[in-house]
């Protein structure tokens, strides 16, 4: 079974050449060009494409894939939303994705995030190469005994409030649906009870229409002074002109972000001039207590490595015509 990978980095072409010894009966070819529907046309003679969230795999795509050949998509990914699945279904062309891969490389980056924000470790990184080995502006807070306050407590936000049991924290929770596995340590209060006594408070919900902005100037009001806020799950659950008047109002003793509201879904891409470009995270970027990652909160051997055994084995399944829960429907 042949496989064109698109939109190709090295660490990809290492994590799947490494799984792809186990699995004789697939071969891999991979371009750097991301699937859209002017490169569609390279999956001549390819069975399946494996494609990123970056791809754009809308109607004129999957309709020039269909008249190549192709009748899998394989996602290295959780998310979809840039398939069109109902062409796909016309076309009998399946669509298989990676629904997770490692919690807790976003959550151990969330909790990176936190206590760098927090201990300055960025400024601190800076100053000591310049020389300078005073203390100013370097304090932050002790962990131990603080308040955790988790919104989201699927398989990221399990995690972290794993670790943050592990920092000798109180932690407490919001989600729409109580964790059974984390009652023995997480009390869940209401959003607002969360958002007033949180000396953290770290995200892990999806983006939904029930989350969009869940963090505007009204919840940011609610929240102690001092506190920190990191963001490892999507841009826009966070309102970032009210965000920026919190930092103003010195809300904030630190906000880690590894994704921000106007992030393009080409979350792999080297974005860096395209990140300057927009307005709001330049701003953010101005503010001396905040600290932005570029989306690399999954960004782990062991997550690699995960998506790479995930993508092949739905291959297997498609190729043994075996259904998958991996499978989108
Ligand atoms: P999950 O589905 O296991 O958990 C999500 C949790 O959020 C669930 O418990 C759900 O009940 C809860 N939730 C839903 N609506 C809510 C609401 N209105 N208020 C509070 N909680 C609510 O998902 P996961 O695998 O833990 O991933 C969480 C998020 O992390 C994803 O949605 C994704 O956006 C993000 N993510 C980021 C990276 C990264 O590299 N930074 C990588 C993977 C995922």
């Amino acid at each position: 079974m042949k496989i064109l990978f698109y939109d190709t980095k090295s660490y990809d072409r290492d994590s799947f050449q490494q799984v792809l010894k186990e699995y004789p009966d697939l071969v891999i070819e991979y371009t750097k060009s991301d699937l859209d529907p002017r490169t569609a046309s390279l999956a001549q003679g390819f069975d399946a494409v494996c494609a990123f969230v970056s791809s754009d795999i809308g109607t004129r795509t999957v309709d020039i894939l269909h008249q190549k050949g192709v009748k899998l998509i394989l996602m290295r990914c959780a998310g979809f939303n840039n398939v069109d699945l109902d062409t796909a279904r016309k076309h009998g062309i399946r669509v298989m994705r990676v629904p997770g891969y490692s919690p807790e490389a976003v959550a151990e980056h969330a909790m990176a995030m936190a206590l760098a924000c927090n201990r300055r470790l960025y400024k601190a990184y800076n100053k000591v190469r310049e020389n300078d080995f005073s203390l100013s502006g370097l304090m932050g807070f002790n962990f131990y005994e603080k308040t955790a306050g988790i919104i989201g407590t699927g398989k990221i936000g399990a995690a972290m409030c794993r670790i943050c049991r592990g920092f000798g924290m109180k932690v407490i929770a919001y989600d729409v649906y109580q964790n059974d596995a984390l009652k023995e340590f997480v009390e869940y209060v209401s959003l607002e009870k969360l958002l007033a006594d949180s000396d953290l408070i770290s995200l892990h919900c999806p983006l939904m229409d029930s989350t969009y902005h869940l963090i505007h100037i009204d919840t940011i009001r609610q929240m102690k002074d001092g506190v920190i806020l990191v963001n490892t799950s999507r841009g826009a659950l966070v309102k970032t002109n009210d965000l920026i008047e919190g930092i103003r109002m010195h809300k904030f003793a630190g906000v880690g972000l590894d994704v921000y509201e106007e992030e393009t879904n080409n979350v792999y891409e080297d974005r860096s001039d395209e990140i300057l470009e927009h307005s709001t995270t330049a701003r953010l970027l101005s503010f001396p207590n905040v600290m932005i990652t570029s989306h690399q909160g999954f960004f782990t051997r062991e997550a690699l490595e995960a998506i790479a055994s995930t993508t092949l084995e739905n291959a297997m399944d498609f190729q043994q015509e075996k259904a998958s829960p991996n499978d989108v429907k």
